[in-house]
């Protein structure tokens, strides 16, 4: 294009000066976005737990900003926003709700949109099988959809579709940033699935039960030590110990933003460690890594 240029001097400056008029154009347009988002032109994504700030920040780059409303730390199932959040929150663009019946959301999702009847409500588990747990007579979701590498591929999708509705002019870096993380997942997913089958790891005693969804991609045998979300009795440590030493467990699994009293009991009792994994740690791909090789080694040992 450059040696051509000369030859051809009054079209080109006929294709600069109405260049010049798009630019002036195009630039009027971004200003009235920028003026409507707040943070310098940001897309606001209200996410609720860190794990989806990963997913978001991945796909939307530059352009987004994330809105972490239960915070490292802090437990989904029982959180309450302190006030003076909810007006921050109605500022979002958009809200990117786990979906699959997590607590925090089923306590709070209806009165964060009711603030902002703009807010596009992303709902991540869109696509995914949802495992039934509870009593017959209490059937309830699952929510830990998150703690699947396959799993969170769905989830990326669906942030992607709703972040190329809100910013149709950006779709095509949405998607492309949607395929490369969507890539590392598929790449993780097969790390975790050789790591475990070869250690022959087949159940993992666990305190909060989070693993299910994981446990069933990779063939595992997820044994709870929480009893419905409370603390085990002690008829259920006596079963919990007995059951460890039938299975030869000696690694019980407990999580920082867990109390580790009873698996630290069970494992007083079996002669075992306990280790701590996190499902809520923002930086997905590297917590999942050192998650899965922490159940094979208990494989091992
Ligand atoms: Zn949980």
């Amino acid at each position: 294009m450059g040696s051509s240029g000369k030859n051809i001097v009054a079209p080109s400056s006929f294709v600069a000066a109405a260049f010049a008029v798009l630019l002036v154009v195009a630039s009027a347009a971004g200003c009235t976005e920028v003026a409507d988002r707040q943070d310098g032109g940001k897309i606001v994504v209200a996410v609720t737990i860190p794990p989806e700030q990963e997913f978001v920040e991945r796909v939307g780059g530059d352009h987004v900003q994330t809105l972490l409303l239960v915070p490292p730390g802090a437990d989904p199932h029982t959180y309450e926003l302190p006030p003076g959040v909810l007006a921050d929150v109605a500022e979002a663009e958009i809200y990117a709700i786990v979906g699959s019946g997590i607590e925090f959301e089923l306590a709070w999702k209806d009165r964060i949109t009711a603030l902002n009847r703009d807010m596009l409500v992303v709902n991540c588990s869109r696509g995914i099988d949802l495992i039934t747990t509870g009593e017959r007579d209490h059937p309830r979701t699952d929510p830990h959809i998150w703690l699947s590498p396959r799993n969170a591929k769905i989830m990326v999708e669906n942030i992607c579709q709703g972040l190329m509705e809100v910013d149709p002019e950006n779709a095509d870096e949405y998607r492309r940033n949607a395929d490369v993380y969507q890539e590392e997942l598929d790449l993780l997913d097969s790390e975790i699935a050789e790591a475990l089958a070869e250690s022959g790891v087949e159940k993992i005693m666990v305190y909060h039960s989070s693993w299910a969804y994981f446990a069933r991609d990779y063939g595992l045998i997820e044994i709870a030590i929480e009893n419905e979300g409370k603390e085990p009795s002690p008829r259920d440590l006596e079963r919990l110990i007995a059951q460890a030493k039938k299975e030869n467990i000696k690694v019980i699994f407990a999580s920082p933003e867990y109390s580790t009293r009873s698996a630290e009991v069970i494992a007083d009792e079996i002669g075992g460690t306990v280790v701590l994994v996190s499902p809520l740690a923002k930086d997905y791909l590297v917590n999942m890594r050192n998650v899965a090789a922490a159940f094979a080694r208990s494989g091992s040992s």
